[in-house]
């Protein structure tokens, strides 16, 4: 985990003398500097952690009172706090993790507790929600087959009769009548008014429901999670275990012990709203569902959410990074799953990894933490081998599945016919899977039809005009997109270059193009794409993953949204279309991430009693990637890795951050880049390479320069950044943004 550097100056719960109004900070949730003073009347016998309503210039805002003022203006110049609100008061462990996250991160402290408050409006009572019963006399009315009742008002009464409250535009639905004929019958008495219950109470899972029987292996794993959930403290375990060996089952163990104790649980997982088939596992293990927090939500579920969260009505809490940041009172223990995966970090805004923060926020609060993974980061398996997290391990597959077999298949001799992009054997291991009524999964990482369209005549290319970046082919939509900034457009008639009619060709493949020349080849198949673009919100991820499982799907086709934690025991055969995809471009973890991605959708065949194999095509089966992959040599691919990193001092050995600079031309750009490189810290253990026009030089029209700045592991990284921000000032058109533990570098 990172080092504490942060000092936490804030949040001291003690000096709540109750003198007429005391001086106290209250932290706004907004990109300001830091807290603001403010008085705080007698009255409301404030404390920190208070969610109050303040005057800010002419405004009124929500904020959280932060502790002792900080500034000495005069108690007269101050303004009073206006309100507190009836909310539970943040707990001072997710305050201290608030001020952690912005010093870590150089980041405003209320743009950090924003993320804390995405919900403003949880923090006032629920607005009562009013709907109507059937009243003695309308059930008098129904019984005595009251003949003025027409059919339309009698169909109503009966709906009532039969069915809970409701409100009146629901009672109009379902008795198919219209919301006069609900007015009439109230307003004769035959139904009432009646307050409703917003929501159902949420359902608690029950830890007392057995899960399946463990194996050895299994069971010692899950002796070791549960013995720490019981003694609680601070401590960071891997639970390391190869695809399919039940490490979901272990974590569900150590759920239990923690629901046992009455205490929440936090468990991230990347692309929650595409694991239905987890949640629909969580629910039968526990007997109810867990509350999910992503961005697919409506705002009345998010804030029902945040309420029963804060409240502790919401024991388990399953959600992406942004869910780290709900108030739970009373957490006892935080799962991170697939902890190796990058979209843990969040690139915008504030610029977070999700599976770090997570451990500072364990830290913090003194639980324990698990991190989940069969091809676990270096940063964490570094952390293992000095001693910092524990480590259990589950060595192989659950029951009698195997892990698949893979083979390579060198481009180089086995080549594709021209526009084609599946070679032979990997054609014919299809044909053979769908003559056995297999089912097959062709991986590759490219969304679209085709990465680049180029003109035929003149050379030609299409590009995005905000970003240095080629415009994808997309033929479901009929469009072409840009993948950075979303521009899309159609498809020009005329090249715009040299005016040459219907000269574009597609070049590269992408899963459309793919699943073209399935079709082609396998008229019969039936198949499916599955990526980002083509699954549009949880319901349709739902139903694929559904209707493969239940082999409605022979050949499933997809980017990485596909490759993650599904279990489909049909599954034999996988196909990776181009395995060299993101081994070049060099940046930190290049190889180690393509390794990780390609070994977990490996891990996606021969997960039941019929055995998987796995074919990698690639242009470089020498590659180190690919010979870890072939001889399942994870640990030393990890090591090499690791050593590479320690002998360059990068990362966890060394610290990295990225200051990335963008302007509106590139003047301003370069002007702005020349002042930092000017004001550049020149001091021992610092390096700082750059300034160099960014990989995507230009990104949704603005110009970006960037710094690198590595340090080793014993120089404060974020001091030196903030003095160094400190010395520059720049015109405000020109942005800075601040990325430490960089994961991107475009
Ligand atoms: P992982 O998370 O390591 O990929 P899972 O927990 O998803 O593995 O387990 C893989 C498959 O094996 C799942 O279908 C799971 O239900 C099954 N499984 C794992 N452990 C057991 C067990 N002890 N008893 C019965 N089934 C199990
Ligand atoms: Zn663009």
């Amino acid at each position: 985990m990172p080092d504490h550097h942060a000092s936490s100056r804030t949040t001291s719960e003690a000096a709540t003398s109750t003198h007429a109004a005391r001086r106290v900070s209250v932290l706004l949730p907004l990109p300001l500097a830091g807290a603001y003073d403010y008085l705080a009347p007698a009255e409301l016998a404030l404390r920190p952690g208070d969610f109050v309503i303040v005057p800010l210039g002419r405004r009124e805002l929500v904020g959280v009172v932060w502790g002792d003022a900080i500034g000495d203006v005069a108690a007269e110049k101050l303004k009073s706090i206006a309100e507190k609100l009836p909310a539970p008061a943040l707990t001072e462990e997710l305050r201290r993790l608030v001020d952690w996250v912005a010093s870590y991160t150089l980041s405003p402290p209320g743009a950090v507790l924003r993320m804390v408050m995405r919900v403003p409006d949880a923090l006032l009572p629920a607005r009562a929600i009013m709907g109507y019963a059937i009243s003695p006399r309308g059930r008098q009315a129904l019984a005595a087959q009251d003949t003025s009742l027409t059919p339309t008002r009698r169909r109503a009464l009966q709906a009532l009769a039969e069915g809970p409250a409701a409100p009146a535009a629901d009672i109009a639905r379902r008795a198919g009548c219209s919301a006069g004929v609900v007015r009439a019958l109230a307003e004769r008495g035959l139904i009432e008014a009646v307050e409703l219950r917003s929501r159902p109470p949420p359902a608690l899972p029950d830890w007392q429901r057995s899960g399946p029987p463990l194996s050895s292996a299994q069971e010692l794993a899950a002796g070791d999670l549960i013995d720490k959930v019981r003694q609680g403290g601070f401590g960071v375990t891997l639970l390391d275990g190869v695809t399919g060996s039940g490490k979901t089952e272990v974590y569900f163990a150590a759920i239990a012990a923690a629901l046992e104790r009455r205490r929440q649980v936090l468990v991230l997982l990347p692309e929650i709203a595409l694991s239905t088939q987890w949640l629909a596992r969580f629910a039968e293990r526990f007997g109810a569902p867990p509350a999910e927090w992503h961005s697919d939500l409506g705002h009345a579920e998010r804030r029902a959410t945040w309420r029963e969260v804060a409240q502790g009505n919401i024991r388990v809490v399953v959600g992406a990074r942004s869910a780290l940041f709900l108030p739970f009172p009373d957490l006892g223990l935080i799962i991170v799953d697939e902890e190796h995966d990058s979209s843990f970090k969040q690139e915008d805004g504030v610029v977070y990894h999700a599976r770090d923060m997570a451990v500072v926020r364990a830290s913090l609060a003194k639980l324990p933490i698990v991190l989940v993974s069969a091809t676990p980061s270096v940063e964490t398996t570094v952390n293992v081998e000095q001693h910092r997290y524990d480590r259990v391990h589950l060595p192989a597959r659950h029951g009698s599945a195997r892990l698949p077999e893979i083979r390579v298949i060198d481009m180089r001799r086995e080549r594709p016919e021209r526009q084609r992009f599946l070679s032979p054997p990997l054609v014919k291991a299809l044909a053979e899977t769908l003559e056995n009524r297999e089912q097959a999964m062709l991986f590759l990482n490219r969304r679209g039809y085709a990465p680049l369209t180029l003109c035929r005549a003149c050379g030609f290319r299409l590009q995005c005009p905000n970003c240095t970046a080629w415009l994808v082919e997309h033929r479901f939509h009929g469009k072409l997109q840009c993948h950075h900034c979303g521009h899309s457009e159609p498809l020009p008639p005329l090249c715009p270059n040299c005016g040459e009619a219907g000269s574009f060709a597609a070049c590269g493949p992408g899963v459309e193009r793919l699943a073209e020349e399935v079709t082609m080849r396998f008229p019969a198949a039936r198949l499916a794409v599955m990526a980002s673009d083509t699954l549009i919100g949880p319901r349709s991820a739902a139903e694929l993953v559904k209707s493969v499982e239940e082999h409605a799907i022979d050949v499933l086709i997809g980017t990485q949204v596909m490759a993650k934690g599904h279990h489909f025991p049909l599954l034999t055969l996988v196909g990776v279309v181009d395995a060299d995809l993101g081994l070049t471009g060099g940046d930190l973890r290049a190889a180690e991430r393509t390794f990780q991605l390609l070994h977990q959708v490996s891990g996606r065949a021969g997960r039941a009693e019929r055995p998987g194999i796995v074919f990698l095509q690639t242009f470089m089966p020498e590659h180190s990637v690919i010979r870890a992959l072939i001889s399942d040599d994870r640990d030393h691919f990890l090591a090499m890795e690791a050593e590479a990193r320690r002998a360059h001092g990068m990362p966890p050995f060394g610290r990295l951050a990225a200051l990335i600079l963008s302007g509106p031309d590139d003047e301003s750009a370069d002007l702005a880049a020349r002042a930092y490189a000017r004001a550049a810290p020149h001091m021992p253990g610092v390096e700082v390479l750059g300034p160099a026009p960014a990989p995507l030089a230009v990104l949704r029209g603005r110009h970006r320069r960037r710094f690198l700045v590595k340090t080793k592991r014993n120089v404060n990284i974020q001091a030196v950044l903030r003095e160094w921000l400190a010395r520059v000032k720049v015109p405000s058109s020109v942005r800075v943004q601040v990325d430490i533990d960089p994961y991107s570098f475009l």
